[in-house]
């Protein structure tokens, strides 16, 4: 028979080793909570399609996931070409503080730089890649795609001894690729999304899209009681121009006209090609008197210096002129459904323009 100090003894081991498997359950509870929020993490990111959905997941989802401070996206875009994807598709940057793009020539991108590095946080290599806090240790991981560097993702903690030299990088080198291979694809779907809403010819948007915005636009406007303003634009007397100068040169025109009719408007405006020498702009916040200023001005604009053409001198320079009919919703109809209402607002605008034409060319109308 065991005496009574054994079987205290025996009560205690057993407490003891009954704590140790409350630990040990408790560690195996926290490690499934974790593996499933990298699970969850790893599906939001595969599965973003669009820029917003990727750039929310990497500086919103990440550094919750793994217990981060910070985490901030650079990109490499020397040429402007994602940022002018991303203007013209409305994503605004400045929404996305931790959204940033390389400066050439600055640190600490590397083009043959790629395994990630890890360690304290130092101000010259590193402040470019978190300007707006300071974490104590660092993760830079190159992003890389086709053997090229497209980018990094910087991972920042308060602590010290978070990323240090020595720690295994195999983790975060994956993460780095499946960021990669997300970033290719959300890149490559905006991209495409861009091309079926540009008109190739002139680089403006195109009559799908400005469809779409200006039913958007007319809701909005509809909602917040704003004006909103449109006009009609038709380059006079075109199909001379393609007869005398040829089709090139009539082409010429076209982008030409766009790009001074683009120059007189606001970044919250929005110009599309509608039809062959016809433009439609969509003014935002504008009353009639004021869609009649700006349409004066692209008028003059046009009108104002002749228009050079491949192949032709100085001499010969084509005076080129618009018709252009305005016309406003103030107050906005509310009655009425966002697409009616937009072919009501695009129809006034087209008469106007027409009585434009019939009243001598090179002229603003405003609709009744
Ligand atoms: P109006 O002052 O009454 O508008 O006369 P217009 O000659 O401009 O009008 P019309 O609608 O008769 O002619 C439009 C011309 O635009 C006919 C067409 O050949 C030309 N056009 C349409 N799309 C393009 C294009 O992409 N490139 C070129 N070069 N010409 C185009
Ligand atoms: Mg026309
Ligand atoms: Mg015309």
């Amino acid at each position: 028979m065991k005496s009574a100090v054994d079987t205290q003894a025996l009560i205690e081991e057993n407490q003891q080793l009954h704590a140790e498997m409350q630990d040990l359950l408790e560690q195996a509870r926290i490690n499934q909570q974790i593996m499933q929020r990298h699970q969850a993490f790893d599906l939001r990111l595969i599965g973003s399609g669009e820029f917003r959905d990727l750039i929310e997941t990497v500086s919103l989802l990440m550094p919750n996931t793994f217990n981060l401070e910070i985490v901030t996206l650079t990109l490499i875009d020397h040429d402007f070409d994602i940022r002018r994807i991303l203007q013209d598709l409305q994503i605004g940057l400045d929404e996305y503080p931790n959204l940033l793009f390389h400066v050439e020539g600055s640190t600490p991108l590397s083009p043959d730089q790629h395994k990630p590095t890890l360690g304290p946080y130092q101000p010259a290599l590193h402040k470019p890649l978190f300007p707006s806090y300071q974490p104590a240790s660092v993760a830079v991981l190159p992003l890389m795609r086709h053997q090229k560097l497209i980018g990094c993702l910087a991972l920042g903690s308060a602590h010290e001894g978070r990323f240090t030299g020595n720690l295994a990088t195999d983790f975060i080198e994956r993460l780095a690729s499946v960021v990669a291979i997300c970033l290719e694809n959300v890149i490559n779907n905006e991209r495409l999304k861009h091309i079926g809403l540009t008109d190739p010819l002139t680089g403006v948007n195109n009559r799908r899209y400005i469809e779409q915005r200006m039913q958007e636009e007319i809701g909005r406007a509809q909602r917040e009681r704003s004006a909103l303003s449109c006009l009609f634009i038709d380059i006079d007397h075109f199909k001379r121009v393609n007869d005398k100068f040829g089709h090139q040169s009539g082409d010429d025109v076209l982008r030409e006209v766009a790009t001074r009719i683009k120059k007189e408007l606001r970044l919250s405006d929005s110009l599309g090609r509608y039809g062959g020498e016809e433009f439609i702009v969509l003014l935002t916040q504008a009353t009639v008197q004021d869609a009649a200023r700006i349409a004066e001005r692209i008028r003059a604009s046009v009108a104002q210096q002749a228009i050079l053409i491949a192949g032709a001198d100085a001499d010969n320079a084509l005076q080129i002129t618009v018709s252009i009919g305005a016309a406003a919703q103030t107050p906005p109809d509310r009655s009425i459904p966002a697409d009616v209402a937009r072919q009501k607002l695009v129809a006034r605008a087209d008469e106007a323009l027409y009585r434009a034409k019939e009243s001598g060319r090179n002229r603003v109308v405003l609709a009744d």
